[in-house]
Order: C-alpha cells, then structure tokens, then sequence
C-alpha cells in the first residue's frame, strides 16, 4: 500500500504518471477507467438470499404458527399441519419478495442524486460525473462539494474538510499540503481528502490517488451492509402496537383453550381454535402493507422529481404546515435579464430578454453612448464575473450563475466584448461571493494599475463608498440619497439590483476583505428581472387551499423580496418584510411571534434558517425548508424536512436533506406534499380495512367458545381467510391514487391519532357485522338442515365478501365510494376477482373441499351472502355520512 500522505506532491504526480498543470489526456482517462473501473464502491455484499428469508421467520406470530404447525404434526394431523407451513411459507414469500423490492428501490434512489465533479483534462476544466474519474485525475475541490475519490492535495485555499462520516470527527478539519511522516494516522493526514468527505469551505485542488473501492471509504462500506432502513416512526409505532396486541391475543387465545377444554371439549380442537383466534387477529400484513405503500409514495414523488433520501420524510411530508422556501431559483425561473442601469447619476433601459445579446442600452429611448460611469459599471460586471455565454447555433447557454451571466449579455448590448476583456486585462486575485458576505470581488491588471472591482449587495458596499462617477467618468461626491432613492424605486419594480464599485490597490498589497470596507468608489447600480416560475403561483395557492403557509426566505432585498411575493401571492398588499438585521435583535419568544405572522424574510444569512425553523417548531408547526448551500445544511437537518436543490445546490446540503428536488422547482415541493397526504391516507386506509378484519375473525372464534357453541368457521377456514384476503384484497389500497380535494383539507395536526372517533366507531361497527352475519347464516343454515360443511361454506364465503365489499368502502375514507373514480385503481378489481375465483376453488374444487372441509352451496345462499355484503357496504356509507359537520371533508 503506498502512502501517498508521506511523499510530496512532486514525487505523486510523478508516480502516477499525471502533469498537474494540465490533468491527464482523454485517451489516458479512458484507458485507466478501463483498468481500474468506475469510480463507486460496488453494492456491498449484503445479507444472503437465506438470512433475509430467515429474518421473515423469527418474528413472534411466525414462530406461533410454526409452533402450532409441529404440534399439529405430531398429533398426526397432516392435512392441517400443511395447510399452516403454507401459510407460513406464502406469507414469507411475500414479505420477502415485497420488502426486497421496496429495499432495492430505496437503495437506487438515494444513487440516483449523483456527485459531479470538477476535474482538469488536457488542459481544460470539465464537469464530470465523479463515477468517471480515474487515479491520475487532477480535481479542483470547490466549497460544498462532496470529495469525489481518496486525493493527495497539491494546492490548499483556506480548505476545510468535513470528515465525521469518515473519521468521526465532527469539527472542520484544516487541509494543507505538507508532507507528512508515514505513520501519521488516517484522521490527521491533513494533507489527503478522502472520498465521501465534504469540503465546508475554501478551494484546494488534488490529485486522485484511490478510486471506488480502493478508496477509505469504499473499503469501510464493503465492511458494513448498508440496506437502507424501512423503518419510519410510524411504521416503528405500528411494530409496538402490534407487539402489544400480540401478548393479549395470546392472553385471549389461552382463556379459549382453557375455557373450552373445561366445557369438555377435545384439547387438539381447542388448541386449533386457539391458534386460528391467534393468526386471525393478528394484523400480520400490516408491516409489509406498511413497506410496499411507503415504497410506492416514493416511487410516485420521484416520478414529481422529488428525490427522497430519508423514508420517515414520506410520512412526515404530508403533515407539513409551514414551506419555507428561497426565491431565487425556487420560485423564480433563475433566468436573469438586466432591465435597468443606474450609473452617473442617470437612468438607462437595457432592451431584450434571454441571453441572446440582442437589444441595446437606451436613455430617454434614444441609444446611449457607452462612456462614463456607464461604460465602468459594465465592466466591473464583467471583470468580476465568473460565467461564459455559449452560443449553441441561434441559442444562447450560459455556464456559472444566472446573475453574472446576464451581466455580460447587458455588456454585450453596450457593445463590450466581455470574452476579449477578461482575456487581456487579466485577473490576479478573487474574493469569491459568499451569501453571507454578499458580494464578491476580483483584482485586475488595468492599464499599469491593481484594479479591484466588486459587485453586490448595496447595504453591504454603499457603507464603504466615499465617492462616485459622474457621466463622464470623473470622480465626484457621493450623494447616497440619490443611490437609494434609484435602488428603492428598483426593487420595489422586483428588480433584483447589484450595486458596483471599484477601488485601486497600492503595489504589492494582496486582495483581502479588510480593503473593501473603505474608499470604494461607487460605480452603479444594475437591475435585472427574474420572472416568477410559472407553475409557482398555482402551487402556492394549493399550498394556500392546503392550509399550509408559504414562506420566502431569500438573501435578495427586502423591496425585490415583497414585490416577487406579492406576484406569487405569498405577500398581502401591505406585507412587511422582515430582514436578517431585524431578526437578529429579536429574543425566541419574540421571533417565535414574528415567524408565525411574517411572510417574507430578507436579506437573511444562511445562519438564520436555523433559528427561523426552531421559532417555527416551538409553535408547534411541521417545518419544509429548502437550502443549497453549505451554510444552509444545520437549517436543513433540523427542519422536519429538509429540501435540498438537485440541480443548484451543493452536496453538502444534498446530504443534509431529507428530500431533493431533481428541478429545484417550489412547485414540485407543493407535489411531494401532495403525494405525502396521499401516501399517509392510504396507510390509514389499509389500517381501517385490516382491523375490523382481524377483529371479526377474532371475536367469531372467541364467542364460539365462550357461548360453547359450536365453531362457525373452523381454524383452517380462518387461516385461509386471512392469508388470501391480506394479500390480494387489502394490500391493493397501497395503489389508491391521491383523493381529489386531498389538497383541500387542513394539514394533519403533528399529535393528532392514526385513526380518528369515527374511524374506530367504523372499525367497531364492521367487526360487528361480520361477527353478527357469519353467526347469523351459519345458524339459519343449521336450522334449515343443513350439513355443518355447507353451513361453514356460507359463513367463510360471507366473511370474504363483505371484506370484499368493505375493501371498496375503505378506498375513501370520508367520501362515498363512488366518487373515488371507478377504475383509477385496477388493482381493487384484479384483486376481488382473483379472490372471487378462488372463493369458488374454495367451495366447488373437491381438492379444496377435502383439505378445507368445505362443501359445494347452491345460488339461494350465494343470494343470502351477497345481500348481506351488500347490506354492509351501505350501512357503511350511510356511517360516512354521519359525520359532525366539522369534520367533512
Ligand atoms: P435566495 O436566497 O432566495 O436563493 P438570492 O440568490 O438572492 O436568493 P443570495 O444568493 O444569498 O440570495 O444573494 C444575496 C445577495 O447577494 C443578492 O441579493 C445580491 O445582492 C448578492 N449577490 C448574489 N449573487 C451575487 C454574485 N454572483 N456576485 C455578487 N453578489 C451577488
């Protein structure tokens, strides 16, 4: 193993063959990845196919049932003792196949966000996807990146790395590029970045040393099976309750036995009995119903380009109270075009849109000569600017940020030629933007002289400013009043405004921040549009009608910030906003008042957002807040679902998130909380449906026994019903698409019980009806004559026909089934149909008649059961119905 650490930069690059300065060749490239793979960690080995199907096995009812399998076998009743390994063996086939599934799907999601890297090849920076990088490859690390493979640093600017899931450490660690002594340990090997790492700030560049598996991390990962965790706090909930009821069942199943081998019946059919009360109250589909609905609300957010990393956030998503959302890029379009030029003391209209560079800088509509304040304002936009026009046949592209972008098409207008400046007056120094800073700055050779020029915000540089430009270029006072005066009438138009100013630096000063906090000279103002998105609006409504609050949290000016809002209608006509200053000199309790009745934030520095999402939580809301940057990560990880930007945002800020959005679109949130309502419905939905099922199969056994009567549905008959019904009737409600109007109703109160009053009045008064029917017909079935066989045909028929029925009733909860829309979820019909046909296998095949003791009935009783199915599935509507008015949905 080499010790790259312990040898310099010089003597890495030469045993690995690379020159720094340029990276390696494409030939080169493509060789290497042939010869040492993609760059990703290959899938873990993972549990074995067996272990996974063990872990089906060794859980409590399971194990009853095997139990009571062997004893059966052992008393020689064959017939039955396969009947129950079967029902052991399909139910943990289909645990297997399901979770196995949802498991694999997860796992390709959380890949599906992919790290990009910046990497030098012959010659030229190039974005690439870091699965393709190679050992050799020279990669610039930029702030927010994820570190892309094991590198030995060649050039360190202030880079601090974020180690925690590497190493455990949770502070920033300080990167340089010494030499080290070979035995220095993997945590203080200040001058590697390792694979997987996070750069938290500054710049370095370094040379790939160890890809995919032979990276530190990919080694670690080979050790630890990472399967993603089905587990949410519900599903965790649902465990316990279940775990609970078991030990009761259980109670329950006992005094059956005992009270019955009392009453002087056989121990073997009243163990049977106790076993069938057992598994028939038990709601055994319940986790893997669970799985496949949360999996299938994950498929269908990633389908509305909403990535979700962590599973808890599909449940968590449909109780969201509060959107915090940025503006730039979320609710805009990031699509800037500069509209408005102040510079001399004058105000000049840029005509065009895009960034095609067509148009022209007009004043009092007549063209505009490029000189003077002018002329500087245009080229400190383009000298400190870090994007490029690409013109792609009669299109234009950009490459960098949209506002520096639009800074160069607004000097292309003016007749600059913004490629050939950057070229000849070259750049010595930067001072990259930084949101809290709020602007940054670049140091040119200009003529002989160290120029400075800088771009931002104007509270920020305004301060720093002693004098200005007057049309012709000549310095004279400042007359802030007249800046502000033309900034405010800007923002109040939306405009988003970045004042410019430049200063001049003595020979042999270097650039720093400290120069820029004095003798600025104030150069313009420029003002760009940044339409709002259009699908914003009509999200934020829904949002609105959803009873949720929308809130803009943007770095931009609080008059830009207000008028957007106001467009998007997230802001009332005399909204306020409150600034990032203001909220820092309010205590919690007051901030706390402020967020709940405050729609606009601005001017707010990434920090905020934390304190904003606390004040938000301690009132009780359920908190989305999106962030891109690697300030924003802490705000992301305490928000209850943190949203982090696919396209724009920073790795840093992808791994703290709990979802990202693949459009960084404010209205694909809106869709995912839509879907996360959806999703959570039909949770409750399969819990309404299963419960009544389990209680009645429970409560048929029991009162049997305690009435000493004889048993209306013998315990196979029960084992029979309630594997077939869980899997091809209830597990169908996973795939209910979302209700319309699910973006009506108010959002789920944070405390507020899976299941309400009238759900479990429904709950109780289904387990009833199927309790009252199965005695009902089994006895009038006795009474006519019938043999014991056909009475207990009628009763499993029924039984399966009204939870038939009811599966239909469950589709919505509060609406009448037949506004659900009739075929939007097949799956309800192949299901019924499936479980029909098999009803008639049941009591017509003499394969099944013989294992099941069932018997051929005739087209009266078939009449009998499904009038009472009927009768249910009404009387279960008219429920629906009676409802207290506030409660209607
Ligand atoms: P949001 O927070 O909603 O995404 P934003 O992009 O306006 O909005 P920041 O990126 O934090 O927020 O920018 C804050 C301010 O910094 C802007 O209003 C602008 O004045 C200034 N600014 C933005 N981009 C640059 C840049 N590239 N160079 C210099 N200053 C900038």
């Amino acid at each position: 193993m080499q010790h790259w650490h312990a040898m310099a930069p010089s003597q890495v690059t030469e045993q690995i063959a690379v020159d720094p300065a340029a990276g390696l060749s494409e030939t080169e490239a493509a060789e290497r990845l042939q010869r040492h793979g993609p760059n990703r960690p290959s899938a873990p080995p993972g549990r074995s196919v067996l272990a996974r199907f063990m872990d089906q096995l060794i859980q409590p009812l399971v194990l009853v049932l095997l139990i009571a399998g062997t004893v059966t076998a052992l008393l020689g009743e064959w017939i039955d003792a396969g009947v129950i390994f079967g029902v052991v063996l399909i139910n943990a086939l289909v645990g297997f196949i399901q979770e196995g599934k949802a498991e694999a799907a997860l796992a390709a999601l959380t890949r599906a966000v992919a790290t990009e890297a910046t990497v030098l090849r012959a010659g030229n920076r190039r974005r690439l996807d870091a699965a393709e990088l190679v050992p050799g490859d020279v990669v610039v690390l930029a702030s927010g990146d994820k570190v892309p493979a094991d590198l030995r640093l060649l050039s360190s600017k202030e880079l601090q790395t974020g180690e925690a899931a590497l190493t455990g450490e949770s502070l920033p660690v300080q990167k340089t590029v010494a030499t080290l002594a070979q035995e220095t340990v993997l945590a203080e090997r200040a001058n590697m970045a390792y694979a997987g790492t996070l750069v938290l700030s500054g710049q370095g560049i370094g040379v790939t040393v160890a890809t995919g598996n032979a990276t530190e991390t990919g080694r670690i990962s080979q050790l630890i099976a990472a399967a993603p965790s089905l587990m949410t706090p519900m599903t965790r909930k649902l465990a316990d309750f279940a775990q609970r009821l078991l030990i009761i069942i259980l109670l329950l199943a006992g005094v059956t036995f005992v009270v019955g081998v009392l009453r002087g019946e056989s121990a073997f059919a009243m163990f049977m009995a106790a076993v069938a009360l057992a598994v028939g109250a038990i709601p055994e589909g319940l986790p893997a119903a669970m799985t496949v609905t949360l999996a299938i609300g994950v498929a269908r957010m990633a389908r509305r380009r909403a990535i979700i990393r962590k599973l808890p956030a599909v449940e968590t998503l449909g109780g969201t109270t509060v959107i915090c959302s940025d503006k730039t890029g979320t609710l805009t379009e990031n699509a800037m075009t500069v509209r408005e030029i102040w510079a001399g003391g004058e105000r000049f209209v840029v005509s065009g849109q895009g960034y095609a560079p067509s148009g022209d800088i007009r004043r009092d509509d007549l063209p505009a000569e490029t000189s003077g304040a002018l002329r500087e304002t245009l080229l400190a936009g383009v000298l400190c600017n870090d994007a490029r026009l690409v013109r792609e046949g009669h299109h234009w592209d950009i490459v960098g940020d949209p506002t520096e972008a639009a800074l160069l098409v607004a000097a292309q207008k003016g007749g600059l030629d913004p490629a050939t400046l950057q070229r000849v007056l070259t750049r010595e120094d930067e001072l990259p933007f930084d949101a809290n800073r709020q602007y940054m700055a670049t140091f040119n050779q200009i003529e002989g002289a160290a120029i400075v020029h800088v771009k931002g915000a104007l509270e920020r540089l305004l301060p720093a400013c002693r004098a200005t430009l007057d049309r012709h270029g000549r310095e004279r006072q400042l007359d802030l009043e007249s800046v502000q005066d033309a900034a405010a009438r800007m923002t109040e138009a939306g405009l988003r405004v970045l004042a410019l100013a430049r200063s001049a630096l003595s020979p042999g000063q270097t650039l720093a921040h400290d120069h820029l906090t004095h003798d600025l000279v104030f150069l313009g103002l420029i003002g760009m549009i940044d339409p709002p998105r259009p699908h914003a609006v009509a999200a934020v409504r829904t949002c609105h009608a959803a009873g949720i609050r929308v809130k803009m949290i943007t770095g931009d000016h609080p008059g830009t910030a207000l008028a957007i809002a106001r467009q998007l209608g997230i802001a009332h006509d005399h909204a306020r906003a409150l600034t990032g200053r203001e909220l820092a000199e309010l205590d919690e309790a007051e901030l706390g008042r402020v967020a709940a009745d405050t729609d606009v934030f601005a001017r707010v520095e990434p920090e905020q957002k934390l304190r904003l999402v606390k004040a938000l939580q301690a009132n009780g809301e359920v908190v989305a807040m999106t962030g891109d940057g690697v300030n924003d990560a802490p705000a992301l990880k305490q928000a209850d679902i943190g949203v982090a930007m696919g396209l724009g945002g920073t790795d840093v800020a992808k791994e703290a998130a709990d979802m990202v959005l693949t459009d960084d679109n404010f209205a694909t949130i809106e869709a995912a909380v839509e879907e996360g309502r959806g999703v959570y419905d039909n949770l409750v939905k399969f819990i309404t449906w299963t419960i009544p099922t389990n209680g009645g199969e429970g409560l048929v056994i029991l009162a049997a026994i305690l009435a000493g009567t004889t048993l209306p549905i013998t315990p196979l008959q029960i084992l029979w019903i309630n594997m077939t019904t869980a899997i091809l009737l209830g597990m169908m409600l996973a795939f209910e698409p979302t209700e319309r109007g699910i973006m009506q109703r108010p959002p789920r109160p944070p405390t507020a019980p899976l299941l309400d009053r009238m759900l479990l009045r429904r709950i109780v008064l289904v387990s009833l009806l199927l309790l009252a029917g199965t005695f009902g017909l089994f006895e009038l079935m006795l009474s006519q004559g019938r043999t014991l066989a056909e009475a207990r045909t009628v009763a499993t028929n029924l039984f399966v026909l009204v939870e038939t029925f009811y599966l239909f009733n469950c589709r919505s909860l509060y609406r009448p089934f037949w506004r659900c829309g009739w075929f939007n979820n097949p799956w309800v019909w192949v299901g019924s149909a499936a479980m029909l046909a098999l009803q008639l296998a049941f009591t017509y095949l003499p394969a099944f008649q013989q294992v099941f003791h069932s018997a051929a009935i005739n087209a009266q009783d078939w009449l009998h059961i499904v009038l009472f199915g009927l009768f249910c599935l009404l009387l279960v509507e008219i429920d629906k119905r009676w409802q207290p008015k506030s409660a209607a949905r």
